[in-house]
C-alpha cells in the first residue's frame, strides 16, 4: 500500500470517527430465522428488509437449493453470451405479469439497475448522446438513483421531497426544451417510509410529456393489490424498478415496462450487458417467492397493523416519524451522537433499530429507522414497544 495514501486514509477515518460518522461492520447471525449478535444474544429484528420473512421460508430455500443442484452454482457468462436460460426468460415473464407490465428484465442488484438504467434511458435521444434529455429527481431519492442521474450526464433538476407544485414548476421551465423529460421517484421512500402520490405524478408526467420512473424497492411484495406495488395499483408508470433482496427474500432486481423498453435495455444498458447473469439458486428463490407473495395478504395486514402501533407509540412520545405510512418508520433524533446513543439503549433493551446518519439522511435528521417484518408476532411486538418506551425518553 502506498504509504502516503495509507496515512491520508487513516486521517480521514479518524475525522469521521471524531464526527460520529464512522461506520463499522458487525457480524450477525440470522440463519435460524431469529437475529443474534456476535455473542449469541437474541434481539428483536426491527432493522432488516426481509419484510415477509421469505429469506427463511422453506419453499424459497428448497427451490434455491433445487435449482442450484439442477443448473449449477453459478451462471456461466453474461446474459447476452450464455447467461440466459429458459428459466431466466420464464422468470422475467412471471415478474412482468406480477407487475402488470408487458415485459421485465432481471438485474444483479437494485443499485446496479438504478445506476445504469437511468443513463441508458437518458441516451435514447439522437445518436446515443445524453444532451437532449432532462431529469427531474426527488431530493430524497436513494443513492443509486442519484448515481444514475449523475452518470446520465444530462440536465438534472432536484425537486423538493414529494412537492409536486415544485416539480410542476421545474417541468414548466423546460417546456421549450424539445428533449425528453424523465421524472425519478421512489414509491415508498427508503429512509422516511412515506409514499409518493403516484396517481398525481402520472397526471403531471402526461401533462408535461415526461416519462415516469418509479423505484418500488420497498413497496414490491408489501403494498398494492396482492403486494404488486403501488405502480400496479395506479397504472400509467413508464418504468418500474423492483428489488428481490427485500420482501422477496432473495437477491437481485428487475425493471418492468414495455417490450420496447426492455429490448432497449438489453441493447444499451451497460449494467445489464457487461455483468455475469444471476445464479440459478437466486432464480429459484425468486420463482418460489413469486408463488407465495400474492397470497400473503394476512402477513401484509399484520405488518400494517404492527407499523401503525409503533408509529402511534412514537407519536405519543413526540418523535417525528416524517409522514411514514409504511413498514419503514423513522424516529428523528437530531444529532449523530444522540441517535447512536438511542440505538445503543434500544439494543440493550433487546431490539435492533439502527441509527441512520448523514450523508444517508439530511444533516440534523439523524434517526432510528425501524423496518418491521411480518414475522414479528404479538409477543415480539409487545417486547419491541416496551423497549422503545424504556429507551426513547418522552420529548417535549
Ligand atoms: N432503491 C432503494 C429505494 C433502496 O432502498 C435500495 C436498497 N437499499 C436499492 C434501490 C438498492 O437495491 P439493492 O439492495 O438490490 O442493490
Amino acid at each position: 500500500m502506498d504509504a502516503e495514501l495509507d496515512a491520508l486514509l487513516r486521517t480521514r477515518l479518524a475525522e469521521l470517527d471524531a464526527a460520529h460518522r464512522l461506520r463499522r461492520l458487525r457480524p450477525w447471525h440470522w440463519g435460524d430465522g431469529s437475529l443474534h449478535d456476535a455473542d449469541g444474544r437474541a434481539l428483536i429484528d426491527a432493522s432488516s428488509n426481509d419484510y415477509l420473512g421469505l429469506s427463511q421460508h422453506p419453499l424459497v430455500k428448497a427451490r434455491a437449493a433445487e435449482w442450484a443442484e439442477r443448473h449449477g452454482a453459478g451462471a456461466p457468462a453474461s446474459r447476452l453470451v450464455t447467461g440466459t436460460r429458459d428459466i431466466t426468460l420464464a422468470l422475467e415473464q412471471r415478474l412482468a405479469e406480477f407487475k402488470g407490465c408487458e415485459a421485465a428484465l432481471l438485474f444483479s442488484s437494485g443499485f446496479q439497475a438504478n445506476a445504469t438504467v437511468i443513463p441508458a434511458l437518458a441516451k435514447v435521444g439522437a445518436g446515443d448522446t445524453a444532451n437532449a434529455a432532462a431529469i427531474f429527481s426527488d431530493e430524497l431519492n436513494h443513492a443509486s438513483i442519484i448515481h444514475g442521474a449523475r452518470f446520465a450526464k444530462c440536465n438534472t433538476e432536484i425537486f423538493r421531497h414529494n412537492d409536486l407544485d415544485h416539480l410542476d414548476e421545474l417541468l414548466g421551465r423546460h417546456s421549450a426544451n424539445p428533449g425528453r423529460k424523465l421524472i425519478l421517484t421512489e414509491s415508498v421512500f427508503s429512509m422516511d417510509g412515506d409514499r409518493a402520490d403516484l396517481a398525481a405524478l402520472v397526471q403531471l408526467a402526461e401533462r408535461h410529456g415526461a416519462a415516469l420512473y418509479v423505484d418500488e424497492a420497498h413497496a414490491s411484495g408489501v403494498l398494492g393489490p396482492q403486494g404488486r406495488g403501488l405502480a400496479a395499483e395506479c397504472g400509467g408508470v413508464d418504468v418500474v424498478m423492483g428489488t428481490l433482496g427485500k420482501a422477496f427474500g432473495a437477491f437481485g432486481a428487475y425493471i418492468a415496462g414495455s417490450r420496447a423498453l426492455i429490448d432497449w435495455l438489453v441493447n444499451r444498458c451497460a449494467g445489464f450487458i457487461y455483468t455475469t447473469a444471476l445464479p440459478p439458486a437466486v432464480l429459484g428463490a425468486v420463482d418460489a417467492a413469486l408463488d407465495l407473495v400474492p397470497g400473503m395478504d394476512a402477513e401484509r395486514a399484520q405488518l400494517a397493523r404492527n407499523s401503525q402501533r409503533l408509529r402511534e407509540m412514537l407519536a405519543q412520545r413526540n418523535y417525528d416519524t416524517l409522514g411514514s405510512s409504511t413498514q419503514i418508520i423513522p424516529a428523528v433524533i437530531g444529532s449523530d451522537a444522540d441517535a447512536l446513543a438511542a440505538a445503543r439503549r434500544l439494543e440493550e433493551a433487546g431490539v435492533l433499530g439502527v441509527a441512520i446518519r448523514p450523508p444517508t439522511v439530511p444533516e440534523g435528521t439523524s434517526r432510528l429507522r425501524f423496518t418491521l417484518n411480518s414475522r414479528l408476532d404479538e409477543q415480539g411486538m409487545q417486547r419491541l414497544l416496551d423497549a422503545v418506551a424504556a429507551s426513547l425518553p418522552l420529548r417535549c
